[in-house]
């Protein structure tokens, strides 16, 4: 175990002797399941549970020669921005003492920034990915929605959700995707990516010579002063090696974190409606009466987090409200999208402060569920849009607190943003 409670299970699963990540270990978010050890989700719900099978990027993991290291710990369920929603406990940043690692990767991001790991599974609905390498200042890439297969991770959104990578460079976050991205016949919304030239790997050349960037000016608008500063360095880092940007307007993004939590909680409170004791999740007793049964188990199983989203989501998916809430929300989405590929028709990629503000202290958000989801502000569009983004160290503020930076693409644009942000890590 570590000090900081990066890991839930360090359970070894070793992979096959030869392949591309033979000399590698992968720790793997504990959301991802892998046959015979337990996958918790950061739930006292599933704290016995042992998945029969491995998810298929597991599958890939050992097939590549993968070493997993364990399984790391994450908000509850995925459900949170700063990785102190676990029931085994809040993982501490060790990029940042004091402060949040972010989440809800947290545990992922953790083990990587400390070396603990080589590499890292995360998964990200709405920033999950992004936001903990941001946080503790590493690499994280969230794939083009259908890259990566989603068989075997425990859906909290399904919509909106990757798994990707975080790593301490670029490169090493590409020789991950590598390995996991490709059509999956176990996931119906995998498809193969248009064919293109080399690996992923190979185009983290760092070569921006010519490279078009478009700044969503929403998106620096609310971020706080240190974070906008170190995020102009980093571009004229960017513009030094030969890039040009130039200003874009996203006028919907300003509805996007709304849009977000009402699609979120409702696709979440449809698939945590297995978790009923029954089928899975600790059995809530039998005493004549089934709703009590489920109620008990969903009672003792599920963190305050949780509840609040399950009861939102069965709110606005309910008949007489699906219309003014679900319905808005994905006509909302609509529009995210259209302006995501209207922007990148003039820019090859857009860049922006992956979080608009730096890690928080540990403690301070829990209280208020508002302006944590306020935090993923600049995370969320890309996943309605479910478009591929990458977060890479920017720099640090006067405080020595990380920053990163979040470049978006075309769908199955991964080579753009992989080159491009390799040539800031
Ligand atoms: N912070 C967001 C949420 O709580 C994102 C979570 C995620 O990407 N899994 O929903």
């Amino acid at each position: 175990m570590t000090e900081y409670n990066g890991y839930v299970t360090d359970e070894t699963i070793e992979g096959a002797d030869d392949g591309p990540l033979a000399d590698k270990t992968v720790a793997v978010k504990d959301n991802i399941s892998t046959e015979g050890v337990r996958t918790t989700c950061g739930s006292a719900m599933l704290e016995d549970y042992v998945p029969p099978y491995d998810a298929t990027v597991v599958e890939r993991l050992k097939d590549a020669g993968a070493t997993i290291p364990g399984k790391t710990n994450m908000d509850e369920f995925g459900m949170g921005t700063t990785t102190e929603t676990s029931a085994f406990g809040a993982v501490e940043n060790p990029a940042a003492e004091g402060r949040v690692p972010g989440g809800s990767s947290g545990g992922s991001a953790a083990v990587v920034a400390a070396g603990d790991a080589d590499l890292a599974l995360g998964s990200d609905t709405g920033g999950s990915i992004r936001c903990p390498a941001a946080f503790c200042g590493v690499v994280g890439i969230k794939p083009t929605y259908g890259l990566v297969s989603r068989y075997g991770l425990v859906a909290y959104a399904n919509s909106l959700e990757q798994v990707g990578p975080i790593a301490p460079s670029v490169e090493g976050a590409a020789e991950l995707l590598d390995v996991i991205a490709g059509p999956d016949e176990h996931d119906a919304t995998t498809q193969e990516a248009p064919e293109a030239d080399g690996s992923y790997a190979a185009a983290a050349d760092g070569d921006v010579d010519g490279l078009s960037i478009g700044v969503p000016t929403e998106l620096l608008d609310g971020a706080d002063e240190a974070v906008v500063e170190t995020f102009w360095d980093a571009m004229d880092d960017l513009e030094a090696q030969g890039a040009s940007y130039h200003e874009v307007d996203l006028p919907s993004v300003e509805h996007a974190v709304e849009a977000y939590y009402v699609i979120a909680m409702s696709e979440a409170s449809s698939n945590l409606a297995r978790f009923d004791g029954v089928r899975y999740g600790q059995s809530g007793g039998y005493d004549g009466n089934w709703n009590e049964s489920f109620a008990n188990a969903r009672e003792e199983g599920f963190g305050e987090e949780v509840k609040r989203r399950v009861l939102l989501g069965t709110y606005a998916l309910s008949a007489g409200y699906h219309d003014k809430y679900y319905k808005k929300a994905q006509d909302a989405r609509a529009w995210v999208k259209q302006d995501f590929d209207e922007a990148l028709d003039d820019a090859d990629v857009l860049a922006s402060p992956t979080m608009p503000v730096p890690p928080m202290k540990r403690g301070e958000s829990l209280d208020d569920p508002l302006t944590m989801y306020l935090a993923d502000a600049n995370t969320t569009p890309v996943n309605l849009a479910n478009l591929p983004a990458i977060s890479v160290p920017a720099g640090e503020t006067n405080d020595g607190l990380p920053v990163g930076l979040q470049l978006v693409g075309p769908a199955f644009g991964e080579r753009e943003i992989i080159r491009a942000g390799s040539a800031l890590a």
